[in-house]
């Protein structure tokens, strides 16, 4: 019997389950396939089977992709909500799973081809597309771009020009090198991050750049230390102010496109010292984003969004009337099984 089959009306949020497939040399000498999608009319598109040692596991959520599911295929299904926020929405949407389950490849995928590249860039050209069409209707937007990342609960700008304000060796918090980014609100209810560059951004052109700079920044960081990219949170920010000049009507929209670090646990040869921390980190921020979207889907009067940096830094894009939306990356590779069953689980919850 389906766990969680009735999927009641929880305000704005959205859970996607997106299965990529198997790799070269994945899960070569394996009989029965883990992952199987029911065929019961009610579950196609929605349902998903695991099964571990014989026994299945059943899951739904609002939407399934299997590993045949094109990048394009996919944001047909997201198009709306980012559309959403040039109408003056708030919008998060999250790629959770274990490292090299495809939250990159769902986000980013390979930008510079046509068919593989990822959300992010695709929702940039609708949004910069769209924007034109709404200059006929007498619109005009300023969007504003900025680019982060979250490791160990430390910030860091990923589109600092400055290096060492990036990178400062001489400061730092949690053992981690860094300038101490805060985050703070206003009293519109906004937040911002003191010092984050903030750029104003007219073309996809000028975004592209930026998002090159970006995973340029993070490379750099990833060789420095210990492959961090997959352990920590990229949050890409687009704020969009829209005013009509026929009609004076305003509209203040935020877009966020988040790649989670990776969910999975540690292993028992890795307990110690700061690869432990650096989990710990990982975990706490990563079960505060269940808390705070279990609490609001719950409507519950306490969301606790100060238990960490991610979920203090989205509040105002959490929920009232804003939109979120998580993908749960999978991997069908039969030794990730048990993170496999992890994520679904985790998935399910705040579903
Ligand atoms: P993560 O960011 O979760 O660590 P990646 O996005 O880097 O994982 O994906 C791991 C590998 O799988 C990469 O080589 C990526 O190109 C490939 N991959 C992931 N998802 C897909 C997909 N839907 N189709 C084809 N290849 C994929
Ligand atoms: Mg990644």
């Amino acid at each position: 019997k389906l766990h969680n089959t009735i999927l009641e009306l929880k305000g704005n949020i959205r859970v996607f389950c997106r299965v990529r497939p198997l790799l070269p040399d994945e899960g070569v000498g394996t009989e029965a396939p883990i992952i199987s999608y029911p065929t019961a009319t009610e579950a196609l598109g929605r349902g998903i089977d695991l099964t571990q040692s014989g026994h299945t596991y059943p899951f739904t959520f609002d939407k399934v992709f299997n590993d045949e599911t094109s990048q394009q295929d996919v944001f047909v299904e997201i198009s709306q909500l980012v559309q959403s926020a040039l109408d003056g929405y708030k919008v998060c949407i999250f790629a959770y799973g274990q490292t090299g389950s495809g939250k990159t490849y769902t986000m980013m995928g390979r930008p510079e081809t046509s068919e593989q590249k990822g959300l992010i860039p695709r929702s940039l050209e609708q949004i910069f597309q769209a924007s034109q069409a709404l200059q006929l209707q007498g619109w005009k937007y300023k969007m504003q771009a900025s680019m982060l990342e979250i490791y160990n609960e430390t910030i860091r700008d990923l589109l600092s020009t400055n290096r060492s304000s990036g990178f400062d060796m001489s400061r730092t918090e949690n053992g981690v090198p860094g300038k101490q980014y805060t985050i703070k609100h206003d009293a519109n209810g906004n937040t911002y991050v003191s010092d984050l560059t903030i750029v104003d951004v007219c073309s996809i052109k000028e975004i592209s750049s930026l998002l090159q700079q970006a995973a340029q920044s993070r490379s750099v960081g990833k060789t420095q230390m210990n492959e961090q990219s997959s352990r920590s949170h990229f949050v890409f920010t687009l704020r969009i102010s829209g005013v009509n000049e026929n009609t004076e009507q305003q509209v203040q929209g935020v877009l966020n496109l988040i790649d989670l670090a990776g969910s999975e646990r540690l292993s028992k040869s890795m307990s110690t010292g700061d690869r432990l921390k650096e989990t710990q980190a990982i975990n706490k921020s990563l079960s505060s984003l269940a808390d705070v979207i279990f609490a609001l889907a719950k409507k519950e009067d306490h969301v606790p969004f100060r238990n960490s940096k991610l979920t203090y830094l989205l509040q105002p894009c959490l929920g009232g009337d804003s939109k979120t939306l998580m993908f749960v990356n999978i991997s069908p590779d039969p030794s990730s099984i048990g993170e496999s069953l992890c994520s679904l689980r985790f998935a399910a919850r705040v579903n």
